[in-house]
């Protein structure tokens, strides 16, 4: 790595080859950062995905796979990016997964993976990172939360409480990064027409008896007062404010991009 390259700074976020966390990426690369790019899919798609974005920006792009449901994943994903880029800079935990089911029939497993993932990863990586960012007195950390880390909506057990969870969490390493430089933040949104929202769509229908324009429209809309999905974009320009001087202060916080949602 040259000199100037050393000198960038370095993002890792975390499930971004698809969706929100892909949003991010393409931001944070366009702000000039060096890239990790982490999740699963097509291997060839993802290797494009990464010479596409390093070759538009002038910035290093590289991709780990790391598998985040396990514990020791974590850890070496952070390792490897810190290692790879020489510093890290802005962690983004975005990976996540849901599953939809009444409580009784909630598999146990999906309630364990889901709690892995979306819960127990993130402390993993910012457990990880953090000893580097309090050295480096650098460092801001946003965790992808959800409007289900305010409120509940039926069937969605493992998912609610694990994202209720990140908010403890979030403030919590807030807490201990603030004389430090470090900052940790959680990004609410409400709807955004992700994958991992086009999945749940026909588990809702078949949980509730719905059809497809029903679940989208008084299920997943009725609560967002605006009746729009929230724009993958938007979510992303709302992280790559959290990175900027302007949001020194911003500590602990839950900002919520939900068209008004947890407003009611
Ligand atoms: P998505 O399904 O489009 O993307 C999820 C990403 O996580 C993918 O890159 C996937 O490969 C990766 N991933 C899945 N399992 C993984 C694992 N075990 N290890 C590493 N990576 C893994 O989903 P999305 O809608 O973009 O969701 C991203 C985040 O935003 C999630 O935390 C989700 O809970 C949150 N969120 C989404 C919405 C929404 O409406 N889409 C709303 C609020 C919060």
């Amino acid at each position: 790595m040259s000199h100037a390259e050393v000198e960038r700074k370095a993002a890792l976020v975390t499930g971004s080859t698809s969706g929100i966390g892909l949003g991010i990426a393409r931001a944070l690369a366009a702000a000039g950062y060096n890239v990790t790019l982490n999740g699963f899919g097509d291997a060839g798609a993802i290797a494009a995905l990464a010479r596409e974005l390093a070759d538009a920006n002038g910035v290093l792009v590289r991709y780990d796979g790391a598998d985040l449901s396990e514990a020791s994943a974590c850890a070496g994903l952070v390792e490897a990016a810190v290692g790879a880029f020489g510093r890290l800079d802005v962690l983004v935990n975005n990976a996540g997964i849901q599953h939809v089911s009444p409580i009784e029939d909630f598999p146990p497993e999906k309630w364990d993976s889901i709690i892995a993932l979306n819960l127990s990863a993130p402390f993993h990586t910012i457990r990880a990172a953090m000893g580097g960012m309090k050295t480096r007195r650098y460092g801001r950390i946003i965790n992808i939360a959800s409007a289900h880390a305010h409120v509940a909506s039926p069937f969605k057990s493992a998912y609610v409480a694990a994202k209720h969870g990140v908010l403890g969490l979030t403030k919590t390493v807030a807490l201990e990064g603030a004389q430090f430089n470090v900052r940790c933040n959680a990004i609410s949104p409400g709807y955004v027409l992700t994958p991992l929202v086009e999945n749940q769509i026909p588990d809702t229908m078949a949980a509730r008896g719905l059809t497809r324009e029903q679940v989208i429209n008084d299920v997943l809309l009725a609560a967002q007062p605006t009746k729009q999905f929230v724009r993958i974009e938007d979510v992303a320009a709302l992280a790559l404010f959290l990175t900027t001087p302007a949001a020194d202060q911003i500590n602990g916080a839950s900002l919520s991009v939900d068209g008004g949602w947890t407003a009611q």
